[in-house]
């Protein structure tokens, strides 16, 4: 734990009690600060109490004697409204920070020389991809490494801050409009497409958000940025011409002059203007698919950045071991392959997964985003067939018409079997059931994670729990 001592002696609001909420109430108690912690949901404060957290209702004090708010990340700070407590905080000019900008003052307040060095990871898909890669890159090179922020740990969980750690935050724009004096030694912002549009407004705010991740760096910084899409290519070129912090972009579009480029499967530095391919990704087992190599690209130029030695970054591609939920290899059932892509809840991502496979039985539906899946028309004549589930079932079906066949599966469950007797009687050679839903998972699922885990319980169910060529849940296609 990161104990954050800013407000010892004084009183501060922690509302949200989840992961990154309870983290900052133990880091703050352990710098010595009076908390006082809430959260609208008795089910979350009885898991606080639970985990030895007290709880005070923070709605009937005097407002003015906290020093700060600290807000999780899920709560709103501006759209759709303000929550209640960012009203309260407003009007009494408490500020309201994030568990990040704890941690960034912390680093902040360090004498130069034991300031660890800061990798930061954000963008619309391919974060947490690109930041479990980093870090594992960093250790691959002898590195002391800490992994958390939006994934795995919160932050202020990750082991004390020292001289020659590297923390490898994963920030999304949530994060990031909590936080305001963050310094990252290496900046990585992978790409945007509309997403959260409810809780920005508009893509001039949600690029704001975004950009905040290149604030406060200085001339020995790095910002990695894609520039596959319009949004960020402006903003690297804006970069460019500021020429505040060192600046390398990156495509797995493009071969760039200068930056980082994904050919395919090669990976070519051109970080000095001069271009060397220095990567072969077409053997990790967990990097395929266009979009795995612009999340490649991003943390070569990342981990070049910081120093490391081409060739380590090279081979620890192939030692990468994926995450669950992300094209996950889940097993092979009498020659059926079944890939889990919970994680796909956006058209964007599924779009990804749709690109790896030449013919797919798909199981997709869920809560849908906003323009559903039109946008993957370029991919419908590769699904051999569609197992719709959930809400947007009757819209994707009407999407779908006259274009892919359509099995309306309702649950996943059935999906799960339906697609299994298919692809079996197809008697195709190497056939893929995909789960990748292009839509959120709250109205049948706890999370895309329970999502895929009951996706894997139901491949097993297949053959009685026997696991047929499988992989550790981990690895990826
Ligand atoms: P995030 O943490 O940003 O949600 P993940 O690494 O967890 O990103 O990947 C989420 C989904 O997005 C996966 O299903 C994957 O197929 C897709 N994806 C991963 N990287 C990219 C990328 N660079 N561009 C577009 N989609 C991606």
């Amino acid at each position: 734990m990161i104990p954050i001592t800013e407000f010892a002696g004084r009183d501060v609001a922690v509302f949200g009690l989840a992961r990154t909420g309870l983290a900052a109430v133990r880091a703050l108690t352990a710098g010595g600060a009076r908390v006082h912690a809430w959260d609208d949901s008795e089910a979350s404060r009885a898991k606080a109490e639970a985990a030895g957290i007290p709880v005070s209702d923070i709605n009937n004090r005097d407002w003015r004697t906290f020093a700060a708010l600290i807000l999780s990340p899920g709560v709103p700070l501006t759209l759709p409204e303000p929550h209640r407590v960012v009203t309260l905080a407003d009007a009494v000019g408490v500020p309201v920070l994030g568990d990040i900008e704890l941690f960034a003052r912390a680093v902040n307040a360090l004498p130069a020389a034991q300031r660890p060095k800061l990798i930061g990871i954000t963008g619309t898909n391919g974060k947490s991809t690109t930041s479990a890669l980093v870090a594992h890159i960093l250790k691959e090179a002898g590195k002391d490494v800490r992994l958390g922020g939006n994934i795995g740990e919160a932050v202020l969980d990750l082991a004390p801050l020292h001289a020659g750690a590297y923390y490898v935050i994963e920030l999304s724009s949530f994060q990031l409009d909590l936080t305001q004096t963050l310094r990252l030694d290496v900046a990585v912002w992978l790409n945007t497409t509309p997403d959260h549009l409810d809780r920005h407004g508009d893509m001039p705010h949600y690029v704001a958000s975004k950009r905040q991740v290149f604030a406060n760096q200085g001339a020995a910084d790095w910002a990695v940025i894609g520039v596959d899409d319009e949004y960020c290519a402006s903003v690297c070129t804006e970069l460019t011409r500021a020429a505040v912090q060192h600046v390398a972009p990156i495509s797995a579009g493009q071969v760039l002059g200068r930056g980082v480029s994904a050919l395919g499967p090669k990976i070519i530095d051109a970080l000095n203007g001069r271009s060397e391919t220095v990567a072969d990704i077409s053997n990790a087992p967990a990097l395929s698919g266009r979009h795995n190599a612009q999340n490649a690209a991003a943390a070569y130029a990342a981990t070049r950045a910081l120093g490391v030695d081409p060739r380590i970054i090279a081979s620890a591609f192939n030692t990468f071991p994926g995450l669950p939920h992300r094209l996950e290899r889940v097993a092979t059932v009498q020659g059926v392959r079944f890939v889990n892509d919970s994680k796909a809840t956006n058209a964007n991502a599924t779009a990804q997964a749709l690109a790896v496979y030449p013919r797919i039985y798909w199981i997709a539906g869920g809560v849908a985003k906003e323009g559903g899946i039109g946008d993957l028309a370029p991919f419908f004549a590769r699904i051999a067939r569609a197992y719709l589930i959930g809400q947007a079932a009757g819209d994707f079906s009407d999407t779908l018409r006259d274009k892919a066949p359509v099995t309306m599966a309702g649950t996943l469950e059935a999906a799960v079997r339906l697609a299994f007797d298919d692809a079996r009687a197809s008697g195709e050679p190497h056939p893929v059931v995909l789960l990748s839903p292009a839509c959120a998972s709250y109205d049948q699922f706890r999370s895309y994670e329970e999502r895929g885990d009951k996706f894997k319980t139901y491949v097993s169910a297949l053959t009685g729990g026997e696991r047929n060529g499988a992989r550790k849940s981990g690895s990826g296609a």
